[in-house]
């Protein structure tokens, strides 16, 4: 049975201690979980019919990309899940097709918004912070706690704007090579 619950009431509710655990919350609220055997590139996709829904993700990836799209894939679930009845959503989130990932009918900014579903999800803004204030101040250290990808860390700081609290500030010039 499908609870339907909003984005914000799912990041409240799970999003408080680090790591979250995306499958956990999927199985939670009645998805189906899945990981499946796909080509390079591919990242995941979510079928949804009106009665079940099925988020996949590309087995062969790592588990942070794993965890990053899964979260995306919520994210359409919980937003624009009357948009996929018709049909299944597939995401390249990683490779230089990234950009062009959309597939109708969803448009560029249901991936935006599926993006940063997965950024607050997997890094809530509180709990960054008090990391950070706890010490963990490190792009690394952050990534590892929250297990994401430094990458995904470093762009989630800069859209906090935390860039000048951590002691690796990654927009700051190499003092010397
Ligand atoms: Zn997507």
């Amino acid at each position: 049975m499908i609870r339907y619950e909003v984005e914000d009431e799912i990041i409240r509710k799970y999003a408080v201690v680090a790591p979250v655990d995306v499958k956990a919350i999927i199985r939670d609220i009645g998805l189906t979980y899945v990981e499946r055997d796909m080509p390079p590139g591919e990242s995941g996709y979510i079928e949804y019919d009106g009665w079940t829904c099925t988020i996949a993700v590309n087995a062969n990836e790592g588990p942070q990309r794993k965890r990053f799209t899964a979260a995306h894939e919520l994210g359409h679930f919980l937003m624009h899940r009357d948009l996929l009845r018709k049909q299944k959503h597939l995401d390249r989130l990683f490779d230089e097709a990234a950009n062009r990932n959309t597939a109708a009918p969803l448009e560029y900014w249901h991936e935006v918004q599926a993006n940063n579903f997965a950024a607050r999800l997997l890094m809530p803004k509180q709990t960054v912070e008090q990391e950070i204030a706890s010490g963990n101040n490190t792009i690394e250290g952050l990534a590892r706690k929250f297990d994401v990808s430094r990458s995904a860390m470093e762009y989630r700081i800069k859209s906090l704007r935390l860039e000048r609290q951590l002691a690796d500030d990654p927009d700051r010039a190499p003092a010397e090579l």
